[in-house]
């Protein structure tokens, strides 16, 4: 069956055919929501299948709340799949949409596919996706990564899991077509005071931060705004933790306006209840952190019924434009009015709008802002209403939200720091050893030797494994590590023949 696809869908594809014929196997494309990742991932599947009926594509997902969503657009792509997900036996379909948890707990019983498809792939961090996206390409699999924001939350870079990155159109190009909402943003005249907070991880640390923003003048705040800019709104609100998240919403209950909080302790019912709150406006603002972050789909909760957020509330600095982005993207569903976004934690600020065209690259740093040492220095390319608290980028003479003629001249640009970094070396062979330490197995040892481009894997192999079982290897040893090996690579030449999607 033909789909047919809009024509920057195409044009994505055939950016994946061109990396694919120049030899790469695991390739990251970025798409901001509305793309249509599962429709193209359908035509992908079933242009595969025509070509090689014996092939099988995977789609996995993070969560299984997620799986229901994608494995319904299958579906109504006419998509005949099984589930690996808990719970349920492991099908022979040749194509399937399932958990990366279930299929790592599986990884000794199945057999790669063809095609593996990782949804969500900036969240494509620690072992478990690690381990499966190897074990797949080790057994010949094309890996398709798909994310909106291809860094992950902590900053660090995804170059170790993918060979190339490709892009599909930009945010901006997609809210000019309709097929996303736009919007206008607000800032807090009150930049919340975060200077001495620490970092962690990549971001803030978040008890620190909590105590920065847990206050009652910022609450106070966010009242008065969102009454003001995105009164009635249907709205999501993003806070520092759980604690800062109930006081918020307190906060906002108390002034008259319902609001829901969720977290990760939240039970299946009242995760329902919350969703159906909000879609029939009983509730007009859900709190919470990072929930909604992490890929949660809200409609899932109401068996597929949509709930379109009309408003986003950010609570919670962020030095990752990862999480900013996804905080964000949430509100940008297509709806006939324009979405609210109201930022009190200076993420517009700091990371620019949402519909900024970004330079991504897979060593993790949004090219288009350069880190800078000498802390955060107010953002050139935004300019804040006096009189209304609009921010928009800088150009027009008039506020575009309420027609005041706009006084603040824009800085001088300063000239930014280069962003080369030191390699740390001690982490470069701390990562090698834990690569090595979770090979399980002869089999996987021998794969990571040719993965790691080594002159001899299987004597290497071999000597690894009997070293662990506190010997010396022997001829024995070093055949069956031989045996592996040849298997191994008869196995990629007979699955890389002239192989497309
Ligand atoms: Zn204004």
């Amino acid at each position: 069956m033909a789909f047919q696809l809009f024509e920057d869908q195409s044009e994505f594809v055939d950016k994946l055919r061109q990396s694919l014929k120049t030899g790469k196997r695991s390739i990251l494309g970025v798409a901001s929501p509305a793309f249509g990742k599962t429709v193209v991932a359908s035509h992908i599947t079933n242009s595969v299948r025509q070509k090689d009926p014996t092939s099988s594509v995977w789609f996995l997902v993070h969560r299984k709340n997620l799986l229901r969503q994608t494995s319904k657009s299958f579906w109504q792509a006419k998509i005949e799949h099984g589930l690996l997900t808990s719970g349920k036996t492991t099908s022979k379909m040749p194509i399937q949409v399932g958990t990366i948890g279930t299929v790592y707990s599986r990884l000794e019983r199945l057999a790669p596919p063809r095609v593996l498809f990782i949804d969500e792939a900036h969240l494509s961090r620690g072992m478990m996706f690690e381990t499966v996206i190897q074990w797949a390409l080790d057994g010949g699999a094309i890996v398709i990564g798909l994310t909106g924001t291809p860094i992950r939350l902590d900053g660090k870079p995804l170059s170790g899991l993918y060979e190339e990155l490709i892009e599909a159109k930009s945010t901006k190009w997609l809210i000019e077509q309709g097929r996303l909402s736009d919007y206008v943003a607000f800032s807090t005249p009150d930049m919340p005071d975060i200077s001495g907070v620490k970092n962690q991880a990549g971001d803030y640390n978040s008890s620190q931060l909590a105590d920065a923003m847990d206050k009652p003048q910022i609450f106070g705040n966010a009242v008065k705004h969102w009454k003001k800019y995105a009164n009635g709104l249907r709205t999501v609100a993003y806070c520092v933790n759980v604690k800062h998240s109930q006081h918020t919403c307190e906060a906002f209950n108390n002034a008259g306006i319902p609001s829901v909080h969720v977290d990760a302790s939240t039970t299946e019912k009242e995760l329902k209840q919350a969703c159906e709150g909000l879609a029939t406006g009983k509730y007009k603002v859900l709190f919470n952190c990072e929930l909604v972050i992490e890929g949660f789909d809200l409609s899932a909760q109401l068996d597929g019924a949509d709930i379109t957020l009309e408003c986003c509330m950010l609570l919670r600095p962020t030095q990752s434009v990862a999480r900013y982005l996804q905080m964000v993207f949430r509100a940008l569903r297509r709806k006939p009015n324009k979405a609210v976004i109201l930022d009190h934690a200076g993420c517009i600020m700091k990371h620019g709008l949402p519909c900024e065209v970004r330079e991504w690259s897979l060593d993790g740093a949004d090219q288009t802002k350069k880190k800078k040492k000498d802390g955060d220095e107010p953002n050139v390319n935004i300019t804040q209403c006096k009189k209304c608290d609009a921010v928009f980028r800088t150009g027009p003479e008039v506020c575009p939200s309420c027609g005041a003629t706009v006084t603040a001249k824009p800085r001088e640009i300063k000239e930014m720091e280069g962003d080369l970094e030191q390699i740390d070396v001690e982490a470069v062979r701390r990562e090698q050893k834990r690569e090595q330490g979770s090979a399980r197995g002869l089999n996987e040892l021998v794969a990571l030797g040719v993965r790691k481009g080594m002159k001899n894997p299987s004597g290497w192999a071999a000597h690894v494994n009997a070293a662990r079982q506190g010997r010396k290897a022997n001829k024995q040893d070093y055949n069956d590590a031989k045996v592996i090996l040849n298997e191994l690579r008869n196995q990629n030449t007979k699955r890389d023949n002239d192989f497309t999607i």
